[in-house]
């Protein structure tokens, strides 16, 4: 009985590409992953698009354009702030007005989490249990009480 239901339903996950248990758990898991693994799926995705469908490559080349990239969007983040302080002062070439500057910085902060995001996925760092564990670290460095739970897997890593 059990066979059989499992031939049939690999017969349909022929049709459908997927089995259909496994796609509703997908759609679930899909709901339950948190944002940073799911941004580390589509850049990674985006980034083989980007080179034509190519796996990526991991070279210092890479390596490279990645903190490039990093640096550039870091700073990005400053020239925006800048902006903005040249609005506040009156001075030229400021930002429009507040809601201008505020719109330019969001962008490029978003810009410096995935190109950090970029640069994390090069070493296979999970930037989540990473900051968890390096806020853990200052919290009792100075004796502070306010840590985050954390991953049993990745605990003493
Ligand atoms: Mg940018």
């Amino acid at each position: 009985m059990l066979l059989a239901r499992n031939k049939s339903l690999r017969k349909v996950s022929r049709i459908v590409g997927i089995h259909p248990i496994r796609q509703r758990n997908l759609r679930q898991w899909r709901l339950q992953m948190n944002f940073l693994k799911l941004l580390r799926k589509k850049a990674t995705t985006r980034g083989q698009q980007f080179h034509n469908g190519n796996a990526p490559v991991y070279n210092l080349e890479e390596l490279l354009f990645r903190s490039t990239e990093l640096g550039g969007e870091t700073g990005e983040v400053l020239e925006a702030i800048k902006k903005l302080a040249r609005m506040m002062r009156g001075m030229k070439g400021g930002a429009k007005d507040a809601a201008e500057a505020k719109k330019a910085i969001e962008e490029e902060i978003a810009d410096v989490l995935i190109s950090l995001d970029r640069v994390a996925e090069f070493f296979d760092i999970d930037i989540e249990e990473a900051t968890k564990k390096k806020f853990n670290k200052t919290s009792k460095q100075k004796g502070l009480t306010i840590r985050f739970k954390l991953d049993k897997k990745t605990k003493n890593k």
